[in-house]
């Protein structure tokens, strides 16, 4: 049996494949310009785990971290940073040496006992010491006996 419209199915594919033809093509797009110029920039620095803080006189964070100071880059602040990291008291001895627990001292002068007549000699070691709050921060004991010491009389032994 002839069956006329079986024709049409394959013009119109023809006439769909014509027009697939016809119809915009995609041009190949030329990449997006590469930026070969600018150098990425790492944004960690060395020191990210260390907390940067904002300077407390211009409130800015672009703040440089010098071994024992920060600097405010904008506008030339320097502040101790001693200040900032409040969780820790920082004992040093009278050249600088920070003081723990645990460490021994030697005084560097003779220093008179309060309330006897007393005198503990220069180079008088005093052994496992206890960093305290107040004005004499070192806690420790010299032949037996508690003392506090003031720690700008001791040096780190
Ligand atoms: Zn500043």
């Amino acid at each position: 049996m002839y069956e006329p419209q079986g024709v049409l199915p394959i013009l119109a594919n023809r006439n769909l494949s014509a027009a697939a033809k016809d119809s915009p093509r995609l041009l190949p797009r030329a990449p997006p310009r590469q930026a070969s110029t600018v150098t990425v920039i790492p944004t960690t620095a060395p020191h990210a785990s260390m907390s940067q803080p904002a300077c407390p006189v211009c409130s800015l964070t672009d703040v440089l971290s010098h071994s024992d100071h920060w600097e405010c880059a904008t506008c030339g602040h320097e502040w101790p940073k001693e200040a900032v990291a409040e969780a820790a008291r920082v004992v040093k001895d009278a050249h600088g040496n920070v003081l723990v627990d645990g460490d021994t001292v030697v005084l560097i002068k003779d220093l008179k006992l309060r309330g006897s007549s007393g005198v503990l000699k220069q180079g008088t070691k005093a052994k496992n010491i206890r960093i305290v709050d107040g004005d004499h921060e070192i806690d420790c004991r010299i032949d037996g006996s508690a003392m506090a010491l003031k720690a700008c009389f001791v040096k780190k032994a």
